[in-house]
C-alpha cells in the first residue's frame, strides 16, 4: 500500500475560523491538523484531557496559524453558547463546525442501564445539537451566510457491527444515537437553508483511534476482514470529506451523509 499522505489537502481555508469539538486527539485531531494545514484558526474544544492546551499549540507551531483550546462538556447547552461565543470574540468570526466529540458503551442491551444512555446521548445526539444551534446562532444573529457545520456520525448509524460468529458489537446506544443523528442532519439542514447554512455528516467506518485500541485482536481482525480495503482507517482519512464539505466548494450540499469506510 502506499503511503497514506498527512498533508497537501489542496483548500484554501485562510480567514476561516473553525470549532473542532473533540479535536484535541483521535479523528477531531487529524481534522483540526487538516484545517489549521489549509490556513484556517481552529478552537478545539476538549471535555477534560490534560494534554489539549499544548496539543493545540503544537498544531499552531506547526501551521503558522491560531490554534486554540477551550474546556467545555457538550452536553451543556448553556456552557456551549458562552464558551461559543467567546471564541468568536477571540478567534472568529466563525465560518464552520465539526461536530465530532462522541462516546460509546459497549456491553450486551439486557444489562444496559439509564446511565449508559445518558452517558451516551448527552454527547452524541445532545451534545451534537447543542454545538450545531450555537454555531447556527452565532451565523444568525450576525447575518453571516455561508456556514457549514459537519457532524461525525458513524457508519453505525445504518450498520450493526458483528464481532465473529455472528455475534453484534453489543452498542445498541451508540448504534441508535448515530442513527439520531442521521435525522438531525436532514432536519437541521432542512430548517437552516433559509440562512445559508449547510449541515452534513461524515460516517466513518473502523478508524485507529483510543475509541478503538482497546478491542479484542481477533475482534478487531474479523471486522478488519470485512472491510473491502482490509484494514481499519488512520484518523487523517477523515479530513478530506470533512475539508471539502466545510469549503465552498460543497454549496450545493446539504443534508447528506458521507460514508468514508473503506
Ligand atoms: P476519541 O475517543 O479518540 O476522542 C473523543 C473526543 O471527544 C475527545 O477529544 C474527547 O475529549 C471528546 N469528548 C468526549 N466527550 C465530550 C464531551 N462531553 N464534551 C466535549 N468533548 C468530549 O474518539 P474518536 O476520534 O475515535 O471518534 C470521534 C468521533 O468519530 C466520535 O463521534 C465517534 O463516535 C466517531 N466515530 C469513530 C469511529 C472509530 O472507529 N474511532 C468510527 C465511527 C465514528 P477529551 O480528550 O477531553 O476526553
Amino acid at each position: 500500500m502506499p503511503p497514506i499522505p498527512k498533508r497537501g489537502l489542496n483548500f484554501d481555508f485562510s480567514g476561516k475560523s473553525i470549532i473542532v469539538t473533540g479535536g484535541n486527539r483521535g479523528i477531531g485531531r487529524a481534522i483540526t491538523e487538516a484545517c489549521a494545514g489549509a490556513g484556517a484558526r481552529v478552537a478545539i474544544i476538549y471535555r477534560g484531557s490534560k494534554d489539549a492546551v499544548d496539543v493545540a499549540k503544537q498544531i499552531s507551531k506547526e501551521n503558522g496559524v491560531e490554534v486554540k483550546a477551550y474546556q467545555c462538556d457538550v452536553s451543556d447547552a448553556q456552557l456551549v453558547q458562552q464558551t461559543f461565543k467567546q471564541i468568536n470574540d477571540e478567534i472568529g468570526p466563525v465560518t464552520g463546525l465539526v461536530a465530532n466529540a462522541g462516546v460509546s458503551v459497549v456491553k450486551p442491551a439486557l444489562e444496559m442501564t439509564k446511565e449508559d444512555f445518558d452517558k451516551v446521548y448527552t454527547v452524541n445526539v445532545l451534545g451534537v445539537f447543542n454545538a450545531a444551534q450555537a454555531a447556527a446562532r452565532l451565523w444568525v444573529d450576525s447575518k453571516y451566510q455561508g456556514g457549514s457545520m459537519v457532524i461525525v456520525s458513524s457508519m453505525s448509524s445504518q450498520i450493526i457491527n458483528r464481532v465473529g460468529q455472528g455475534k453484534p458489537l453489543n452498542q445498541v446506544f451508540y448504534n441508535s444515537s448515530k442513527a439520531a443523528v442521521s435525522s438531525l442532519v436532514k432536519g437541521l439542514a432542512a430548517e437552516w437553508a433559509q440562512y445559508d447554512i449547510r449541515v452534513n455528516a461524515v460516517c466513518p467506518g473502523y478508524v485507529d483511534t483510543d475509541q478503538t485500541s482497546g478491542m479484542e485482536q481477533s475482534v478487531r481482525e474479523h471486522q478488519a476482514g470485512g472491510v473491502p480495503l482490509g484494514r481499519f482507517a488512520q484518523p487523517h482519512e477523515m479530513a478530506p470529506q470533512t475539508l471539502l464539505l466545510l469549503s465552498e466548494h460543497a454549496s450545493y450540499m446539504t443534508g447528506q451523509e458521507y460514508f468514508v469506510d473503506g
